[in-house]
């Protein structure tokens, strides 16, 4: 049995981390890979829960052994998603989410088309700004590059199969729940789940 692959990107101070970890409160079926990475470590993040971290060179050595499903540059520090781990879930049927960039989420659909993407937005312009001067340690060029950096990464909204705007937490929160209960009641999933059901039903 084959678990479903779902991408979710959005650019930073869209709140997808808040949403994605109520979502793993209330469907704790589902699993988000941990990527690997070379930024810096931030206060409060763990390794192997956060990310991995790990040098450049443990990171290209990895990537030469071609052991990431896909990998991007963000913000000059390496990401990858481990392509083991991920298949190894996916075979034993479980459904998984990678919280990654525009360019790693087109790499994953085209290795494997049936991935669904999903992308988050807020709801404007003056609210990614707000959330992005929030920390308020930031000088205004700092500020400036990463609103530049938003508005590239949103441009790529197009390209995914679901669009959620975080106007509202919880019912941002309830859309992105409703897309995991459509997927998941699709007639493939559903006949591998079924099938003793449907084997009785039909004889
Ligand atoms: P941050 O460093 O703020 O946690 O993440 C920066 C950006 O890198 C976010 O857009 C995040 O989705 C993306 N990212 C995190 N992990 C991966 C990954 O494994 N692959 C790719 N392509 N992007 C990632």
């Amino acid at each position: 049995m084959s678990g479903t692959l779902y991408t979710v990107s959005a650019p930073s101070g869209a709140g997808k981390t808040s949403l994605l970890k109520a979502l793993l409160e209330q469907r704790p079926e589902l699993r988000v890979s941990v990527s690997h990475t070379t930024r810096q470590m931030r206060p409060g993040e763990q390794d192997g829960v956060n990310y991995h971290f790990v040098t450049e060179q443990a990171f290209l050595s990895m990537l030469e052994r071609a052991e990431f499903l896909e990998h991007a540059r963000v913000f000059g520090n390496l990401y990858g998603t481990s392509q083991l781990w991920v298949q190894d879930q996916l075979d034993a049927g479980t459904d998984v989410i990678l919280e990654i960039d525009w360019q790693g989420a087109a790499q994953v659909r085209r290795l494997m088309p049936a991935t669904r993407a999903i992308f988050i937005l807020p709801p404007s312009r003056a609210a990614l700004e707000e959330r992005l001067t929030a920390r308020g340690q930031d000088d205004a060029a700092t500020i400036a590059r990463r609103l530049q950096e938003a508005v590239q990464e949103m441009s790529h909204y197009v390209e995914a199969d679901y669009l959620v705007i975080n106007r509202d937490f919880d019912a941002a929160l309830r859309e992105l729940d409703a897309i995991f209960t459509s997927e998941r009641l699709r007639t493939d999933p559903q006949q591998r789940r079924h099938a003793k059901l449907l084997r009785a039903l039909l004889d």
